[in-house]
């Protein structure tokens, strides 16, 4: 008779690293981001006998492992689980852990571990991963001894990652992973018994306290010149941002993460907010009485209203992350869209708009502005016109992810979000390299969406190994590549400064992505000229398998701020002044966008 998979095991006697498989399967999980090692061969066995149910994506680098479980969970609202072999593999991850720690999102991180008879003993790769992990592993870590820990203690791990929205860490040393499951090695001396678990949890969309709605209401009331800063804890909360934004008659301002929440083409936003943010969202923080905060922990203080300049009402499920920024007045605690939906009757509708109506005047001149740097003649390639081709060319609900450079200004204010398109980027760890990974965790959780990678040449290099992995699995992500040959963001953050810039270049000859992508058997195109670069992004995001698209951009066109303040102009000039190379290159691209926003 023919064999099914899985028949083969059912006469083998059940292993600690089977349990954790099987029960990672109870709790809903179905893939696992890792890579091997022999500090993990019986975790390893333990997912091959479950792998009719759980996918083990095997990747080439174990930090994309965990880019892609904190992608993952970002898209999907779901815990990510990685999995790294010890001492190395290990070290590793950590990065994107970090990510997810940072972010607030759920991890898992599953190791191994020296034997335990050699625990000690300076043996090789003995690492002790829960120390290194205790300060990113901070809703569980734990180091498995005994075979009788398990399920109880990965219930734990997953409904701590669940309730605190961070990182879980589970340490399995090699002889733990193949003990038999249940297995009870040593004498009881206590009463305790290991937990008796199972694999729910329970997490109820917070209502606010009636009391916390009054005062908030009534704050809310009194402004005159009311605005809304809204974050990525409040994506889900999109009927209720703007109806409230509606009835206080507040344009509402967006966190780069939380760019999704709102349209960017609804007439009731003014876009991003700080650097890479809009001149007229910078105005309204700098003019308003009274401000809103939903699902927010906006870093740059510098660009929240002044002290004293305006009552703030904050909404946010971390009742430790209320009033982190900016004193508030009315602090409450619950899930954003429950406590909007309760604030909304209690507002008064505002009849005078005239607040709402200037700064929806100076967002469509800004958005203007910003179209007008889409400009298609400009050799080199404006970067402005690469997103915007992407932007024209992708599906209406595509996912795009970036990296931390100045990719990330593009995104911000040339990937418009309508409809159901998202957008995801390491907010608050400010990583490079995870636009790579994230895009195929987010294609391989959503195979039938368009998921596009907007990266630089150097985030890309870092992992471009994992475009392998795309091709390898079968996810048909689509890469596109800002490529100036250098550190863009830094460069102009030391000419900011006021020091000319220094080792943020590459030295020649410039790398072909293109040819890379073709390598790896997917298609893979290199543009240079403007006019051959709408065809090739059309046809990147039509082909059926894994694409990518490198473009040769102009690497002297800077990432302007939304306002150029005095001080930043003067150490600009500054920098010139001490010696900047390429200073022409870049005046000249200065002056060119000039004369575009002056044109439109
Ligand atoms: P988070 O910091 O993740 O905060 C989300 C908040 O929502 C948390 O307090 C959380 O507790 C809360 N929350 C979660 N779920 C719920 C719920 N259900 N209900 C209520 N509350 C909830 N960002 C900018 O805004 N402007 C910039 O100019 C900018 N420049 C950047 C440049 C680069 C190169 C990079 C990489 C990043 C940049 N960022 C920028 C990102 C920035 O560092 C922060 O990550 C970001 O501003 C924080 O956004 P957030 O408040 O939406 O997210």
């Amino acid at each position: 008779m023919a064999q099914t998979p899985g028949d083969e095991e059912d006469d083998m006697q059940e292993i600690v690293g089977e349990s954790l498989a099987r029960r990672l399967v109870e709790w809903g999980v179905d893939t696992v981001f890792g890579l091997p090692g022999d500090g993990i061969n019986g975790l390893m066995e333990g997912f091959r006998r479950q792998r009719e149910k759980l996918n083990f994506v095997l990747v080439h680098h174990e930090e994309a492992a965990a880019f892609m479980a904190t992608g993952y969970a970002k898209a999907t609202g779901r815990i990510g689980v990685c999995c790294a072999t010890s001492g190395p593999g290990a070290i590793h991850l950590l990065n994107g852990l970090y990510d997810a720690k940072l972010d607030h999102v759920p991890v898992l991180a599953i190791t191994g571990m020296q034997e335990t008879s050699v625990l000690g003993s300076h043996y090789q790769q003995e690492v002790h991963t829960p120390l290194l992990y205790q300060d990113v592993a901070d809703a569980y870590n734990l180091m498995v001894t005994n075979p009788q820990q398990m399920p109880g203690v990965l219930d734990l791990a997953i409904r701590h990652a669940l309730a605190r929205r961070s990182v879980a860490h589970l340490s399995f040393p090699n002889d733990v992973q193949v003990a038999a499951a249940g297995e009870d090695p040593y004498r009881h001396v206590s009463p305790g018994e290991p937990p008796r678990s199972s694999p729910v949890v329970s997490q109820p969309a917070v209502p606010a306290e009636q009391r916390d709605l009054a005062r908030a209401a009534e704050v809310l009331n009194a402004g005159t010149k009311i605005a809304m800063l809204v974050g990525v804890g409040a994506r889900h909360a999109r009927d209720e941002v703007l109806a409230v934004a509606e009835a206080l008659g507040s344009p509402i301002v967006k966190t780069l993460p939380g760019k999704m929440v709102v349209p960017d083409d609804h007439p009731l936003t003014t876009g991003g907010l700080g650097l890479l943010g809009t001149k007229p969202s910078e105005e309204l923080m700098e003019q308003c009485d009274t401000l809103l905060m939903v699902g927010t922990s906006f870093p740059y203080a510098k660009y929240l209203p002044s002290p004293g300049q305006a009552r703030v009402v904050q909404i946010d499920i971390d009742a430790s992350l209320v009033g982190l920024r900016l004193p508030v007045d009315a602090a409450i605690t619950a899930d954003a869209k429950v406590a909007l939906g309760q604030l909304l009757p209690l507002l008064q509708h505002r009849t005078d708009r005239s607040f709402l109506t200037r700064y929806q005047r100076e967002g469509d001149a800004w958005r203007a502005d910003m179209a007008s740097l889409e400009d298609a003649q400009r050799s080199p390639i404006a970067p402005q016109y690469l997103i915007s081709c992407v932007d024209k060319a992708a599906t209406s609900d595509a996912i795009l992810t970036c990296d931390s450079g100045t990719i990330a200004t593009w995104s911000a204010r040339h990937w418009t979000i309508r409809g159901g398109r998202e957008f995801y980027l390491s907010g608050n760890l400010a990583t490079m390299a995870p636009g790579l990974p994230y895009a195929i965790a987010m294609q391989h959780a959503y195979p039938g969406r368009q998921v596009i990678a907007f990266v630089g040449d150097g985030g890309f290099a870092m992992l471009m190994a994992e475009f392998l992995t795309a091709v390898r699995h079968e996810l048909p992500i689509k890469v596109i590549i800002n490529n100036n040959n250098a550190y863009g963001q830094i460069l102009w953050e030391q000419i900011v400064l006021g020091y000319p810039e220094y080792a943020v270049r590459h030295r020649q000859p410039e790398a072909d992505f293109g040819a890379w992508a073709r390598a790896c058997g997917a298609h893979g195109a290199k543009v240079k000229d403007p006019k051959d670069l709408p065809g090739a992004i059309r046809e990147a995001l039509a082909h059926p398998g894994p694409a990518l698209v490198d473009c040769d951009v102009n690497p002297n066109e800077p990432p302007m701020p939304g306002k150029v303040q005095y001080e930043q102009a003067k150490y600009f000039t500054e920098a010139f002044l001490r010696g900047q190379p390429n200073k022409m290159a870049t005046l000249a691209t200065v002056a060119r966008d000039k004369i575009n926003e002056l044109r439109s």
